[in-house]
């Protein structure tokens, strides 16, 4: 079983829908074997989203994942990364597809509900940022 790194950004924690997007992650397939609710910081933000650093909607990004709590998750399954950004849909819900979590909940391109890796060597690197081997079972 594979797993990939999951944040349930602070648009979804502001809506209360923790629940509902927990919801469609597992009736997916994917087990969700580690979760905490965080308020991020600068740094933890900067450092995660540090590939985009140079894009013009870095400083946005930023601001908005230290806006509110957000919901770290470690999911599980097979094919965990690809499944997971399947089901999350593309990163603007106007392209999403039907069924998706970001067509289903998202608001724009920026306060798009979810995160999922995009790798698993990225998911290795991103679990490894938010949780040690004992917050996971
Ligand atoms: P994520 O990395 O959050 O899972 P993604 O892989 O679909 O999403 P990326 O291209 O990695 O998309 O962009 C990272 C995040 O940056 C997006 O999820 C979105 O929140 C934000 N973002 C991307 N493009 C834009 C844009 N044009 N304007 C504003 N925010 C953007
Ligand atoms: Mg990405």
């Amino acid at each position: 079983l594979e797993r990939t790194f999951s944040i349930l950004k602070p648009d979804a924690t502001r809506r209360n829908l923790t629940g509902a997007v927990n919801a469609v992650i597992e009736a997916a397939g994917l087990r969700i074997v580690g979760q905490r609710r965080i308020r991020m910081t600068r740094e933890q933000a900067e450092t995660f989203y540090a590939v985009h650093k140079e894009r013009p909607f870095f400083g946005e990004l930023v601001e908005f994942m230290t806006s509110g709590p957000v919901v770290v998750q470690v999911l599980e399954g097979e094919n965990a990364v690809a499944k997971y950004r399947e089901v999350m849909g593309a990163t603007n819900p106007a392209q999403a597809a039907e069924g998706t979590i970001r067509k289903q909940f998202a608001e724009s391109v920026g306060e798009n509900t979810v995160h999922g890796s995009d790798s698993a060597d990225n998911a290795k690197i991103e679990i490894a940022q938010f949780f040690t081997d004992a917050d996971i079972a």
